[in-house]
């Protein structure tokens, strides 16, 4: 396991030097409380899988501006940093002061009334409409009724309207459905959140810009952790066959050599109904069909019911015992006389 995961540790340098030019740009969070990093970080990814949905169910910004925002998305820096002179202590969210950088002003988000992380997003992709040079009106910072219904303040509700619709919508606990959560309700990243370094996750483990799982305990009851990859977080069925970490992984709560396997006979029944099987045990126990009648497949004799299995290789198949006097047979135990007599194929029950 140090191995595999030292292996992939390299990988990931290597994948990190070949794909950074030699002036890095790329997405950051630069100076932002550690309060907020859980809400930005959802807010970032819901852009991230949302983007090209958001501008193409809106029709107040048109292609060039999509097209713009659309560009400078993946190199964006979100700041929370106070410069010497800023809007924030005039009361505003966010402002954009040039270059491909939000700069938002936390203490004023936190302290709207009713804001959930949808209205972040709203937040972010406002600023990203004025770097996108959307027309704004002339009242724009003051908000009046002009300046509230120009576009980047309308792109901005649609943005809302969009997130608030697919959080609604979206099953409970899945990632879509946290953009209703109010804001600063958790410090740590749950799986699946946008991360750039190992301790922004609750996991300790950050792969390709998402919160994975380290080990088993990061995953959901009923989940474990497959390491060495992605490190994603699989169910675990616990049917025999399975893949498996401990026993209590398992139905039958025999995880042997990481595959669950029978225990009794009933676990073999229970998994393949209807038929005769048996929990061979010994080595890595398995189900084994058992009481085949005659003509089946067999592999020993202790699978067909006659207790006789009977030809060569794959072909070996059950036999009925006890036969009478002149019917074709293979050995002695075959006949009920108990004699087997004769050549090859013309061998009969004497
Ligand atoms: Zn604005």
């Amino acid at each position: 396991m140090i191995n595999l995961k030292f292996l992939s540790y390299i990988a990931a340098l290597l994948v990190v030097f070949a794909a950074t030019p030699a002036v890095a740009d790329h997405f950051r969070i630069r100076d932002c409380p550690d309060s907020a990093q859980a809400d930005l970080n959802w807010a970032v990814n819901f852009i991230n899988r949302h983007l090209d949905s958001i501008l193409a169910t809106q029709s107040i910004l048109n292609t060039r501006y999509q097209a713009s925002i659309k560009d400078d998305w993946p190199d964006t820096t979100i700041d929370c940093a106070k410069p010497s002179r800023n809007s924030c202590e005039d009361g505003a969210n966010a402002f954009h002061a040039g270059a491909n950088i939000v700069h938002l002003c936390w203490d004023n988000i936190m302290n709207r009334s009713g804001w959930n992380r949808c209205s972040v997003v709203r937040t972010i992709l406002h600023e990203k409409a004025h770097e996108a040079r959307a027309p704004i009106a002339d009242t724009h910072e003051w908000t009046d009724l002009e300046g509230r219904n120009d576009p980047v303040y309308r792109f901005g509700e649609s943005v809302f309207v969009y997130c608030d619709r697919v959080a609604g919508l979206a099953a409970a606990g899945t990632f879509d459905s946290l953009g209703l959560e109010p804001l600063g309700a958790t410090a740590e990243l749950p799986l699946g959140d946008y991360c750039e370094e190992d301790n922004q996750c609750q996991s300790n483990e950050c792969r390709r810009g998402k919160c994975v799982c380290n080990d088993n305990g990061d995953c959901p009851a009923g989940y474990r952790c497959k390491t060495g990859g992605l490190n994603e977080c699989i169910k675990i069925e616990g049917e025999i066959g399975e893949v498996c970490n401990r026993n209590s992984d398992c139905e039958t709560a025999q995880c042997d050599r990481d595959i669950c396997v029978c225990d009794t006979d009933q676990h073999c029944r229970d998994f393949f109904p209807g038929s005769d099987w048996r929990c061979r045990r010994g080595g890595q126990n398995a189900c084994v069909r058992t009481n085949l009648p005659d003509g089946e497949r067999c592999h020993v004799d202790g699978d067909c019911a006659s207790g006789q299995c009977r030809g060569v290789g794959d072909g070996r198949t059950c036999r009925p015992t006890g036969l009478p006097n002149g019917a074709r047979c293979e050995k002695n135990g075959d006949c009920a006389s108990g004699q087997c007599r004769g050549i090859g194929s013309g061998r009969t029950c004497r």
